[in-house]
């Protein structure tokens, strides 16, 4: 009995040492990791400096996409499942059977000028102006519920198709409260269109499971519901309640998940309802690493941590991480799609930002970058968007994809490698695995595109040069316009060496502002 004892106090001295030595190794780790993100943060910053671009692009570059204060977020890093060819296809099958069945049982009526359009959903540029007019502004109705339907997650996990309508109509709803011009149902759509053409047309989706695929597709829905059309930097400064609920950290992101799911408490609305609690928990944690992880400031960090990992020898990706440098791609994708929506895009985007500036002269708050509606240089912040931010991002995204998909890739390769497109399609097997072609074309093309490396499509390339371009030879004429005009100006008022630089004047009446609030 006492050689028990002995024995078992022995294994409790042990045991209470080995707890200590792993909370001190932690508690070290922590604090090493939490160094290396601060040195990280510091060599990113030197990356937003470039004496090319205009001080007051840098300083929004600078306040939007670094940060000072981060939450530690562990997670342990879960091994990637790379599927078979077989299970490939048929996840590509299984897609447009179901698309198939549905669409020939209609379950929601879709007005018929919808349907025209929404035929042009798997293009890399989906014109959603176009859509919203003739679906009379309910766009995420109709192009959220195609295309959960098309991934077939209503049938996997028993969505009642009035539950859905329900739903939708209230993320709907919720994305138009504040009337944003950007943030708002459009912008819910063209991220949820760009994700859904990452997943297809890259082969993405064959490395994802059912739930993946669904949660994917949930967050970029919801990933800015309820957006106040003011920035997170607004928030604090303004201090707003919800500034005040989460503490100054990712305060719009982390309303955007809770708002979400809050709503999918009731009855009515609740799509996840047939859930099994295991896949609720994974589904969720997935939505909210990847709407917490939308937040810009995070963005050099996720960028960086990627791509430290793919110099690795044998990589392991997380999916969560994948999946989220995904959603934050597609997020600010709009300068890597053709020039009419990205225009368009820019320009509700800054109308945004105005309106925040004129929020922000009422409360007596310094203007944010880009916010002045008189001074604010749209072609010059949009070149500097592309060159730092979009550029590189989308290019980890692609190195990413092109690591992730390749074990996947050269089974499908022993096919014979066609030159054409059309090739591909003589090529292909016959009956069922023939219908792939129809599902992801790009995939297929890229394939075949590269005998020795697999590369996935990247349309946003062509577009990226040609927006920068149009940019460029706009900032020219925008400064030959602002020297006629102050010529002008200098002209009219002979006088003017006594008066103050117009930039002076400017931050004169702010201070003046700022005094009397
Ligand atoms: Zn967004």
């Amino acid at each position: 009995m006492s050689r028990l004892r002995r024995e078992s106090s022995r294994q409790s001295v042990i045991t209470v040492e080995l707890i200590q030595f792993i909370i001190q190794y932690n508690a070290q780790e922590t604090q090493e990791k939490k160094k290396r993100r601060l040195a990280d943060e510091d060599d990113e910053l030197s990356e937003v400096q470039p004496d090319a671009v205009p001080p007051e692009v840098r300083e929004w570059l600078a306040s939007t996409f670094t940060r000072q204060m981060a939450t530690t977020r562990t997670r342990s890093d879960e091994k990637p499942r790379f599927r078979s060819v077989a299970h490939a296809i048929r996840a590509g099958i299984f897609v447009d059977r179901i698309y198939r069945r549905v669409s020939s049982s209609t379950l929601m009526q879709f007005p018929p000028d919808v349907v025209k359009l929404l035929k042009n959903l798997d293009e890399w540029t989906f014109d959603v102006f176009a859509l919203t007019e003739a679906a009379s502004g309910q766009v995420i109705k109709y192009v959220a519920y195609d295309l959960l339907n098309r991934y077939g997650a209503m049938h996997k996990f028993k969505i009642a198709p009035g539950v859905l309508e329900t739903f939708l109509h209230r993320v709907e709803e919720g994305y138009c409260r504040y009337r944003n011009p950007y943030h708002n149902n459009l912008h819910a759509v063209d991220v949820m269109h760009t994700m859904h053409y990452c997943l297809c047309n890259t082969g993405l989706m064959n490395w994802l499971t059912d739930l993946e695929i669904f949660a994917s597709l949930l967050a970029a829905l919801l990933h800015d519901f309820e957006h106040t059309g003011t920035t997170n930097n607004f928030h604090v400064m303004s201090g707003s309640e919800t500034a005040l609920l989460y503490n100054d950290r990712a305060v719009l992101e982390n309303h955007h998940v809770s708002a979400s799911f809050r709503l999918m408490r009731d009855d009515e609305a609740n799509i996840l309802s047939h859930l099994s609690r295991e896949e609720f928990k994974e589904l969720r944690t997935l939505i909210i690493d990847m709407v917490l992880a939308t937040d810009m400031t995070y963005h050099f960090q996720q960028l960086k941590i990627m791509r430290n990992l793919l110099t690795l020898q044998e990589p392991t990706i997380d999916k969560s991480k994948a999946l989220s440098l995904v959603l934050h791609c597609c997020d600010i994708s709009h300068p890597a799609k053709h020039w009419d929506v990205h225009h368009r895009w820019t320009m509700l985007l800054l109308e945004e930002f105005f309106r925040q500036g004129d929020l922000e002269k009422e409360l007596g708050l310094p203007f944010s970058p880009l916010c002045d509606r008189k001074n604010t240089l749209v072609a010059e912040s949009q070149i500097g968007f592309i060159d730092f931010i979009v550029e590189p991002s989308m290019s980890i995204m692609s190195d990413m994809l092109e690591h992730i998909l390749a074990p996947i890739a050269p089974v499908i390769k022993t096919k014979p490698a066609p030159l054409t497109e059309e090739a591909v399609g003589v090529a292909e097997p016959e009956g069922d695995d023939a219908k792939l072609s129809t599902t992801c074309p790009m995939m297929r093309k890229s394939i075949a595109s590269s005998a020795n490396k697999f590369t996935i499509n990247k349309p946003w390339l062509t577009c990226l040069t040609e927006n920068k371009k149009i940019w460029k030879e706009q900032a020219i004429k925008d400064a030959e316009a602002r020297a006629l005009l102050a010529a002008a100006e200098a002209a009219a008022e002979p006088e003017a060496d006594d008066k103050k630089p117009a930039a002076e004047t400017e931050s004169g009446e702010q201070k003046e502002t700022a005094t009397e609030a």
